[in-house]
């Protein structure tokens, strides 16, 4: 089976698996979900949605978090780990949004790219989930799926994208990647894939090999 066959098997079928797949990150404005993707990074999306949950209470706009106080921005995220990275790049992010966006998140995958703790998972997330652009969004679930499934060879998560880019429709590029997300944490999670159980097993090279182990 070529890998753009295995690729349309497998988005067909995760989308009878996960017909209702979503960002599960708890949100309602485009600042909201950068900052709740910045402290998604090295922390589950569970964690961060009950630290978002008082943060944005007390942080309400753009400008708030631009004028946070480090040290407090520290303390009230420090439960999602690398906490003085994370409030540095947030209140540095959401200054760069008012001094050259007009306080708006921009849209364009290179104005994004600029601001202070956004890398292409970010970026593409917002594009996907808040301004509807297609992208492809490789987190550590993307990441390990892609590879087992046998969607790509590469290990770096940009050239992940590039590789799924060529063989995803477009139209799904968004849906496919929550849908991924949610498959690695039923079935498919890191270290005891159930491949047994698993509907997407018929396309998989890695279910493949660790199914004829088993026997
Ligand atoms: S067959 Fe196994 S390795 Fe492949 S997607 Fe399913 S659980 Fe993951």
């Amino acid at each position: 089976m070529n890998r753009k066959v295995r690729a349309i098997k497998v988005v067909d079928q995760l989308e009878k698996m996960y017909p209702d797949a979503s960002c599960s990150l708890c949100y309602e404005d485009p600042i909201q979900l950068m900052v709740a993707t910045q402290l998604a990074a090295q922390c589950t999306d569970a964690r961060v949605n009950i630290v978002t949950k008082d943060l944005f209470k007390k942080y309400k706009t753009v400008c708030d978090f631009a004028n946070a106080d480090l040290l407090e921005l520290e303390q009230d995220i420090r439960s999602t780990g690398f906490y003085r990275n994370k409030a540095r790049n947030i209140i540095g992010a959401c200054r760069m949004i008012i001094s050259e966006y007009e306080g708006t998140v921009p849209s364009d995958m290179d104005s994004l790219l600029k601001l202070p703790g956004v890398g292409r998972k970010t970026a593409n997330l917002l594009r996907n989930d808040y301004f509807g652009i297609p992208g492809i969004v490789v987190d550590t679930h993307a990441k390990r799926l892609s590879i087992r499934i046998g969607l790509t060879d590469n290990k770096d998560p940009e050239k992940i994208e590039y590789d799924l880019m060529k063989i995803i429709p477009e139209d799904k590029w968004g849906r496919f990647c929550h849908q991924l997300v949610y498959h690695g944490r039923a079935l498919c999670n890191a270290r005891k894939p159930l491949c047994e159980k698993c509907g997407i097993l018929p396309f998989c090279k890695f279910g493949a090999t660790h199914i004829s182990e088993l026997k």
